[in-house]
């Protein structure tokens, strides 16, 4: 007997990750690691679902191709690569793995909050070039510090548990938190000017939107502490990075930490290149072999319930499609 379902993942996703549908006998899973090898093209004629990761672009071409398809999905947030419209006029649900991410992002936070604090980057290269200057890289504790979290979903709550374990105090931002949230963290809650003004530590934990974007920039900049460090493990686009540059040489702010770009790969002119105290990392926040199997197993699960209940409840599309089917 033939499996009803054939599934098609490719750009590498996580073998182990996809668990929940090659252990069912109703899903024949076809691992194809690129979606540049002709196998995909033909593989997409037959497909009931598709997972990817973020290299394959999944624009109404490639939708064209595959007329079964049902789901589309995404191992890891992000859904920039996948034309959500597209899918959704041919009645495509799109799925993505929200929470797999979460603890990788936040450690890497840590990791770029304690390299900027210890200057723990330029001492390496410092003393790879033969130097031991210790005198010149005296850096700060972080216990007593204030972290200011603008976004306390779930990464930056994750953090927060993390830097209350060093001892510091923490102060949060987020318009938009769910009632029990908002009780839950109720003391902490400030506005934003109080948290740009007071915080020592400012990370970023927000969706790019209109609202976001450019929300670190010249104006905030110049009225954070001086010795204040900023960390954006978010999104590319909410940090100004030309205003960051200038604020670093200028000594404006102490120093910084990036994972994520306005343009990626980060372009060899950017001026962030030259700014001091700046630690960058190239959009590493899920790049762990825990969060790879974690994305893998959490979309796996989605496309399982999508396809063999129907349950189309967990798709980011899933009220254009229901007012596609005319349900709503
Ligand atoms: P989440 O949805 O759980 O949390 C986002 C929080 O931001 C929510 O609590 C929301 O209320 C808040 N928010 C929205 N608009 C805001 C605003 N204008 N001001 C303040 N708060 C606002 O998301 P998450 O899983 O914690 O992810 C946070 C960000 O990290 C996202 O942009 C995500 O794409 C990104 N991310 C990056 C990496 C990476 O590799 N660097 C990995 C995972 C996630």
């Amino acid at each position: 007997m033939t499996a009803p379902y054939r599934v098609l993942a490719t750009d590498r996703v996580s073998k182990k990750g996809l668990a929940p549908l090659r252990d069912d006998d109703r899903f024949d899973v076809v691992l194809i690691k690129e979606s540049s090898d002709p196998e995909f093209a033909a593989g997409l004629k037959s497909a009931a679902g598709l997972i990817v990761r973020s290299a394959t672009q999944v624009d109404a071409a490639l939708l064209d191709g595959a007329p079964g398809l049902k789901v589309v999905g995404r191992a890891g947030v992000g859904v920039d690569n996948i034309d959500v419209a597209a899918a959704s006029e041919r009645g495509v649900a799109v799925m993505n793995a929200p929470g797999g991410n979460t603890i990788s992002a936040a450690e890497l936070t840590m990791a770029l909050m304690l390299a900027v604090a210890r200057r723990v980057t330029v001492a390496d290269r410092s003393i790879r070039q033969g130097r031991w200057e210790r005198s010149s890289f005296r850096g700060v504790e972080l216990r007593g510090k204030t972290l200011g979290v603008i976004g306390a979903g779930r990464i930056g709550w994750e953090v927060a548990q993390r830097c209350r374990a060093f001892g510091m105090d923490v102060i949060v931002f987020d318009p938009y938190l769910a009632a029990d949230r908002v009780n839950e963290l109720h003391p902490h809650l400030v506005s934003l000017d109080h948290l740009i003004e007071s915080a020592d530590v400012i990370t970023l934990h927000v969706p790019l939107n209109a609202e976001t974007r450019g929300l670190i920039g010249e104006g905030s900049l110049a009225r954070m502490k001086k010795s204040a460090f900023v960390l954006n493990v978010s999104r590319g686009g909410v940090v100004d990075e030309t205003a960051l540059a200038k604020a670093l040489s200028n000594g404006r702010i102490a120093g910084a930490g990036l994972d994520v770009y306005e343009h990626e790969p980060l372009s060899p002119d950017s001026p962030l290149l030259d700014a001091p105290n700046l630690v960058l990392t190239p959009h590493l926040g899920a790049s762990t072999k825990e969060a790879q199997v974690q994305v893998a197993l959490e979309v796996a699960r989605s496309v399982r319930v999508a396809l063999a209940q129907g349950d189309l409840s967990s798709a980011i599309n899933a009220s254009d499609l229901a007012n596609a089917a005319g349900l709503s």
